[in-house]
């Protein structure tokens, strides 16, 4: 089979070995962690923001969709093509360019893999704090584009508030600089705009971003229930006391069964939930504050509060919880993960109104969550053979249907705000680059 002339040309811009074409090799990329989609007419990996400019420069030639991808594992679509295109793949964009400690920053392509960047500081008393799940596989790039968030967002915010600049290539093939490696430069700030935008405005060729010092403490505690109710009430109690924990993680009794069975990190098989608490600062603060918190889980009928006594017994602890979602999809050929916020104090009944859906529709739904922000995971169990079990899970053109292929943006048609970014951005600074001063 002989590459059609936009392969050629790709190939030309990255090299062969760069483009992928082949439907059998396409098939990977008509997925991301949850969705389905179409197949691209090709996938293709630069190395370069250079290489980024002219493959944008192809699609405009050709007039077809352009799509970024990082690792693959957003669940809204954003990665997947629905009327074909080019997906611009970041997995080699993977150079952590400069760490600059004495500035608490760190410049990297957007294919670095989030925990990647933790592990390349972790010896200095660094990290970069946004920590998805995801984050053994998941890009900064990704993290970017969808603002990711992770069990220490409570404490820390948002990726958002740990990005200091960004390169971006537009749907033009213009090259912008955004933000600056210092906080607070004057100006409208594109690089908020950009952050969370789903690779709707560009594509992110470089990232600053801010690292954290790791805590002088860290103090992680387990609390047991006999009734999810009392989880939850804990939640805002923690909260209504003044106390901000680093991370509030809550599991029920469904969830934590499969991460133990799968995990061996040593949760109770026998209790309805958990919540997972840290807190972390300097020690003397921190040791009061367990104590604190311990004391409000007792007074909300916690069975048992439980403090982890070495580092490993932690890093277990989380492993359990970060692969959660592995742990399930075990136990059940399919799920569908739902994301919504509500605030802290409601989630009581929302925990029922879950357990009411589940049984209304006769399906298995498991809890998992960042309960500190009010961040529900209902992750629903099913079979997709079983057609009646799968059309009441995501009823055929109903509401339950996932968005697909909003992070697609077309060369020849770019959304209107792409102009006016344009506009704003102006043409770069020569010496405003990510290392020079605003
Ligand atoms: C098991 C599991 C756990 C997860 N846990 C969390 C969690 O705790 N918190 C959370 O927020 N998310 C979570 N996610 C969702 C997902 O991992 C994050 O959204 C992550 O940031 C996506 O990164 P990625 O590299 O996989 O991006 P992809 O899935 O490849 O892409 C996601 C979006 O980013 C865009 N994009 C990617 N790279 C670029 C770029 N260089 N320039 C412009 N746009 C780009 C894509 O076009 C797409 O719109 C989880 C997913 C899974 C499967």
């Amino acid at each position: 089979m002989k590459p059609p002339v936009l392969v050629r040309d790709l190939a030309h811009v990255v090299g062969p070995d760069a483009v992928l074409w082949r439907p059998e090799d396409l098939l990977l990329y008509e997925y991301d962690g949850l969705s389905s989609a179409r197949q691209p007419h090709a996938v293709v990996f630069p190395s370069t923001t250079e290489q980024v400019v002219s493959i944008v420069k192809l699609a405009a030639r050709e007039n077809l969709p352009v799509v970024a991808r990082g690792a693959g594992t957003g669940l809204s679509g954003g990665s997947v093509v629905t009327e074909g295109g080019i997906v611009v793949a970041t997995s080699r964009m993977k150079k952590i360019v400069e760490i600059d400690l004495e500035n608490q920053r760190a410049r990297v392509q957007p294919g670095v893999v989030n925990l990647d960047l933790s592990l390349a500081v972790s010896d200095h008393g660094y990290y970069f704090v946004p920590d998805p799940s995801s984050q053994k596989a998941c890009t900064i790039g990704g993290n970017v584009a969808e603002n990711a968030a992770g069990p220490h967002t409570l404490a820390y915010g948002v990726t958002t508030n740990h990005v200091l600049g960004l390169e971006v290539v537009l749907p033009g093939g213009e090259v912008i600089h955004t933000g600056a490696p210092f906080w607070d430069r004057p100006g409208y700030d594109l690089r908020g705009l950009l952050v969370g935008s789903e690779g709707t405005l560009g594509i992110v060729t470089e990232v600053t971003v801010r690292l954290c010092r790791k805590p002088e403490a860290v103090v992680t505690l387990l609390s047991i229930y006999e009734r999810v109710v009392d989880a939850t009430r804990t939640v805002a109690a923690i909260t209504a006391r003044g106390i901000t924990p680093s991370a509030l993680e809550m599991m029920d009794g469904f969830t934590l069964r499969a991460v133990e069975e799968a995990t061996h990190a040593g949760y109770p098989m026998d209790s309805a939930a958990v919540l997972l608490i840290e807190v972390e600062g300097l020690r003397e603060a921190v040791e009061e504050q367990a104590d604190q918190i311990a004391q409000v889980c007792r007074e909300n009928q916690a069975r048992e509060v439980h403090r982890a006594q070495t580092t490993e017994e932690r890093e277990l602890l989380w492993r359990g919880r970060k692969n959660a979602f592995g742990a399930l999809g075990r136990i059940s050929p399919s799920y569908y993960l739902q994301d919504g916020v509500i605030p802290r104090t409601r989630l009581p009944e929302m925990l029922e109104y879950i357990a009411q859906v589940a049984r209304k529709y006769d399906l298995l739904i498991g809890n998992i969550f960042h309960a500190g922000d009010g961040n529900l995971h209902p992750i629903i169990m099913f079979d997709p053979r079983d057609a009646g079990q799968a059309q009441r899970v995501r009823p055929r053109g109903g509401r339950g249907a996932a968005t697909i292929g909003h992070g697609q943006w077309s060369p020849g048609n770019p959304p209107a705000s792409y102009l006016s970014l344009r506009s704003l951005s102006g043409p770069r600074p020569h010496n405003a680059g990510p290392d020079s001063s605003p």
